[in-house]
């Protein structure tokens, strides 16, 4: 069976064709600048090069035409027509507390997730024109909606309530529902499976730290909590995004540089992280290490906030768990930066492990990286989500 995954933004859609029997992605690419001059598409088949097209794509109706047109085309093409997609799996942002799991995509789903808008204004609305671009193009084709918020609607109350008035919960739903969840489910999944276990005898803390970055705690196969809260700002320090600070910062900082809680709000996530706190250098690690390397001070306060942040959840969550089995490393810098695991990795003597520098050079393989014998392993598990959306479409359709 052939599975479209689709994650769509609202100018910017990124597609996968992955043949669900040997897993294997068909074809891959991108869309840029929909509804905006210069949109172009990046489109590349399996063992063939990337051709990039440039066409106009006022709509993400038009930007889907263009996918299915690459994939269908007699050079590029990997399929001959439309009939050979058997499924859409879309990847969507917030599924509220009305999503516990994936679903098949119907109008009542579509309209369960709209009502999510408010909670994720800048990513469910651009899921939805996706969902509908693709309906539009592939009426008979059935589409399946896998939530970033699902996986982690297993945590207790007491992990997602805030210390706010419980009004606010009741009246506008507002706690933690965390992000990345497709990523925490896949990754502890093949933590387990690597060490021969099954996820529900084992406690697991994924930590998936890529520009975005959140942890989790699975514990015998449940998330009971996870960084990110009402927005993906909760945290952990990530590229751009603050993560975790005194909310009282917010109206401070309003008030000394004139600006509105949105523009500050703005800050905390583009303007923050690693990329504010080292100055403005990158929000890219290896940047950031190259910098630190040659001396620059701010680069190397910047990677060790971030790492003894991370160094901290775990200890929460192990906390959380009372005990942990297994620590996963994942997404680019968890699956890439030695360094980084390295430094989170000073932390760990208390759990009776030690990462091993030589197996802590591996980049985007799995590998476990602790010392034989060590109370905890330690690992690293390149996350897949494209792959796990298309697992979970299958499973539904
Ligand atoms: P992701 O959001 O999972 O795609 O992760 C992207 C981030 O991973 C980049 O912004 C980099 O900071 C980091 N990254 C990717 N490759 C490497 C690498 N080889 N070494 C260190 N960091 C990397």
């Amino acid at each position: 069976m052939n599975v479209l995954v689709i994650n769509c933004g609202s100018s910017s859609l990124k597609y996968q064709l992955i043949d669900s029997n040997s897993e294997a992605v068909l074809a891959k690419g991108l869309c840029e600048r929909i509804g905006a001059p210069g949109s172009v598409l990046k489109h590349q088949p399996a063992g063939g090069d990337k051709v990039a097209i440039e066409n106009p794509m006022p709509t993400h109706t038009t930007a889907i035409q263009m996918v299915i047109d690459a994939l269908t085309d007699a050079n590029h093409g990997v399929v001959k027509s439309l009939d050979e997609i058997d499924a859409v799996g879309h990847r969507i942002v917030h599924g509220g507390e009305k999503f516990a799991s994936s679903v098949v995509i119907d109008d009542e789903v579509m309209k369960a997730i709209e009502e999510c808008n408010d909670l994720a204004p800048l990513h469910n609305p651009a899921n939805l024109i996706g969902i509908n671009a693709c309906k539009e193009i592939m009426p008979n084709t059935p589409m399946v909606g896998v939530f970033d918020t699902a996986f982690h609607q297993t945590m207790p109350e007491k992990a997602y309530l805030y210390g706010l008035p419980h009004s606010y919960y009741d009246d506008y739903k507002v706690r933690r529902y965390g992000f990345h969840g497709t990523s925490h489910d896949f990754v502890s999944a093949r933590a387990a499976e690597i060490l021969g276990k099954k996820r529900e005898d084992v406690k697991i803390i994924v930590c998936h730290l890529g520009n975005g970055a959140s942890i989790s705690a699975v514990d015998h196969g449940k998330c009971v909590d996870t960084s990110m809260g009402l927005t993906p700002l909760e945290g952990l320090m990530m590229g751009t995004r603050s993560g975790d600070i005194d909310p009282a910062i917010v109206e401070f900082l309003a008030k000394k540089l004139g600006k509105t809680l949105e523009e500050v709000t703005t800050i905390l996530n583009k303007e923050s992280g690693v990329y504010g706190l080292s100055g403005g250098i990158s929000s890219d690690f290896r940047d950031l290490s190259a910098a630190m390397d040659e001396g620059n001070l701010l680069a190397k306060a910047a990677l060790e906030a971030y790492s003894y942040r991370v160094a901290k959840y775990i200890g929460s969550y192990v906390a959380a768990m009372n005990g942990v089995d297994i620590i996963a490393f994942t997404a680019g810098i968890g699956e890439n930066d030695g360094r980084v695991r390295g430094m989170v990795g000073q932390y760990f003597e208390y759990l009776g492990t030690s990462i091993d520098p030589e197996k802590n050079k591996v980049r985007g393989e799995e590998c476990i990286i602790s010392n034989p014998g060590d109370k905890v392993t330690v690992m690293v598990v390149p996350t897949n989500e494209e792959l796990a959306i298309a697992r979970e479409t299958v499973k539904l359709v």
